[in-house]
């Protein structure tokens, strides 16, 4: 396996910087972690995880998508694309590394969202195995391994030695072009980090939670009309936090900008179905209420997602939710409300 040691992992940031945009996770002043374009200085955050998710580097968070001009009465529409520059996302945890797959199901599939395989096609993703899962973790629930990420390459930290798998062919063209800053090495203690690791997520408390019911559409119709969605939804403030940290939450808003006269531009940003004016439509609004709203989440990620996508739930356990809702409300509590935990 290919090795890097702790000390030399800022030259290598450096070197990497030169030749591409390299985006990985800092810790803040407030002390949390958050993505950055690397310079001179940072230190890659080994913290768990992010506030935020790494959705941003690939579903924008506010993307301008076209340019409209208009002179007198001619209207031109002016396509603002452009190839963005080649990227590399490192030290993604293997639930936002899943994350990515979700999306793809969205945006790749037909018609592609240009916008978003542009990114796709420039980011290269250097995932990192966790070690030290928190209770507030349940990947495993969703047939995630944490300990083997997916990505273009596989990276594993232990002791004070970075190890390197690649598994795509830009992984294999990245580890080529980089080759000076890696040395050979015996991968016992990646394997053995592995094996401890995957004995502290089987205890963690959601990773066997029952999913039974959940991703059919024989329950449905029983699901969608159980009573307990009014319980569940009573305390939601519909602030749209939970969406806004999810790595799979893909709902966006198309809006205008006036630029200057007869300038506008047309860009895309995310929204939130927890927001009481998202489905807000000239005809009418399907989900008036809060409960409407509440449950559309829930049962998109748990219900109509995961039949469309050959059970691919649309939830990663990444745990986001549980330590950002202002009233503790999240998934956990929808599957052991609904499910038959
Ligand atoms: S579930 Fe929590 S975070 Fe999400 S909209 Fe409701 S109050 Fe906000
Ligand atoms: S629903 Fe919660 S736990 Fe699941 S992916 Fe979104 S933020 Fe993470």
């Amino acid at each position: 396996m290919l090795t890097l040691k702790e000390n030399q992992l800022d030259a290598f940031f450096a070197l990497i910087e030169k030749k591409r945009e390299l985006y990985l996770p800092v810790e803040q002043n407030t002390g949390k972690s958050e993505f950055k374009r690397w310079a001179e200085g940072d230190k890659y955050s080994t913290a768990l995880r992010t506030t935020r998710s790494a959705k941003n580097f690939f579903f924008a968070k506010s993307e301008n998508l076209y340019d409209i001009e208009m002179n007198d009465k001619k209207v031109e529409v002016i396509d603002t694309r452009k190839d963005c520059n080649d990227f590399v996302i490192f030290g993604v945890r293997a639930c936002d590394v899943r994350s990515f797959d979700v999306l793809d199901n969205v945006f790749l599939a037909d018609p592609v969202d240009s916008y978003y395989k542009n990114r796709r096609d420039h980011g290269l993703v250097i995932s990192m195995a966790c070690s030290k899962p928190a209770a507030t973790c349940f990947c495993a629930l969703f047939d995630i391994d944490a300990t083997s990420p997916n990505g273009d390459i596989q990276a594993w930290h232990v002791d004070d030695t970075y190890y390197f798998d690649p598994i795509t062919e830009k992984g294999d063209a990245f580890v080529e072009e980089f080759k000076e800053c890696f040395t050979e090495a015996d991968d016992a203690p990646v394997r053995k980090q592995k094996e401890e690791t995957l004995n502290k997520i089987e205890k963690l408390p959601f990773v066997k939670l029952n999913l039974d019911g959940f991703a059919t559409e024989e329950k449905l119709t029983e699901l969608f009309d159980r009573p307990e969605w009014k319980d569940l939804s009573e305390a939601c403030l519909g602030c749209g936090t939970c969406t806004y940290v999810c790595p799979t939450c893909q709902c966006f808003d198309v809006k205008d900008y006036k630029v200057s006269e007869g300038k506008t531009k047309r860009y895309r940003v995310w929204d939130s179905c927890m927001y009481s004016n998202f489905t807000k439509m000239a005809a009418a609004n399907p989900r008036l209420t809060q409960t409407e709203r509440f449950r559309q989440r829930f049962m998109h990620k748990l219900v109509y997602y995961p039949i469309k996508n050959e059970g691919m739930y649309g939830c990663v356990g990444c745990g986001r939710c549980l330590v950002s809702c202002p009233v503790s409300m999240n998934i956990v509590k929808v599957i052991k409300t609904m499910g038959d935990n």
